[in-house]
């Protein structure tokens, strides 16, 4: 997805967004008609309508007939004057500001392959990142604990006296570097960024962006490219074996 457009995303009601439909990855989403509701969060100054502020909800449907997935969402809306086909040459336009979408809006695609431990830990992180950046960031970090867990990285190792002691992030990064030293090298940025939000420190979209750029890379990495390596190895050998 495009980064400054998700950074300052905003529609309007009557166009298409830019955003790719997450089902069919054809369409694009636009609002319903007749599914936004707003109202005025105070009284509405009809003199002066942009000083109101609003609250939204609203529906946004895939573009492609035949698959019009629908997202929720709910979030602030302003009305400004635009220039349009209406007789006066203007009129207001309602702009708005989503802060949640469900189902979640996948900041980036995750893989079908991508086991459910890390991929419930994405969705949950995406459905924040409109509002609240630090529990992004937490689901973010929570998603690279699932990560190590899937690739063989315990969470525990055993203390001398006989006892599991639970190992630290760092740590797991650090033996799954053994194997993977370019992959542990992204995790471990992901990390720092996600003991910002652990800590209670600012995270701000853009810090999350980055995040999600670089999880993207190493899960695609092993469950994109990898997946497909093995896969292409298993048919060559087997069609090298029929042509034996
Ligand atoms: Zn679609």
């Amino acid at each position: 997805m495009d980064r400054n457009y998700i950074l300052n995303l905003q529609f309007t009601t009557n166009e298409q967004t830019k955003i790719v439909c997450p089902r069919c990855g054809v369409g694009k989403l636009a609002c319903v008609p007749k599914s936004i509701f707003m109202k005025a969060s105070a009284e509405i100054d009809y003199v002066d309508p942009e000083s109101c502020d609003f609250v939204v909800s609203g529906i946004l449907a895939c573009t492609f007939e035949e698959c019009r997935y629908p997202i929720s969402f709910a979030g602030i809306a302003s009305t400004e004057p635009a220039y349009d086909q209406s007789p006066s040459g203007w009129s207001y336009h309602d702009t708005l500001t989503p802060k949640f979408f469900f189902p979640p809006l996948p900041i980036f695609q995750i893989p079908k392959n991508t086991p459910s431990t890390i991929a419930e830990e994405l969705n949950l992180s995406f459905s924040s990142f409109f509002n609240d950046t630090l529990s992004a960031g937490a689901h973010a970090r929570n998603a690279v604990e699932r990560f190590l867990d899937e690739n063989g990285v315990s969470g525990e190792i055993n203390a001398k006296n006989g006892n599991k002691t639970k190992l630290k992030l760092h740590r797991r990064i650090e033996i799954f570097k053994a194997s993977e030293e370019s992959l542990a090298m992204r995790l471990m940025a992901v990390k720092w960024l996600g003991n910002e939000a652990a800590h209670g420190g600012v995270l701000l979209k853009k810090d999350i962006l980055d995040v999600y750029e670089v999880l993207s890379f190493v899960i695609d990495d092993i469950y994109v490219h990898r997946s497909r390596a093995v896969r292409t190895g298993e048919i060559s050998k087997a069609i090298e074996c029929k042509s034996k």
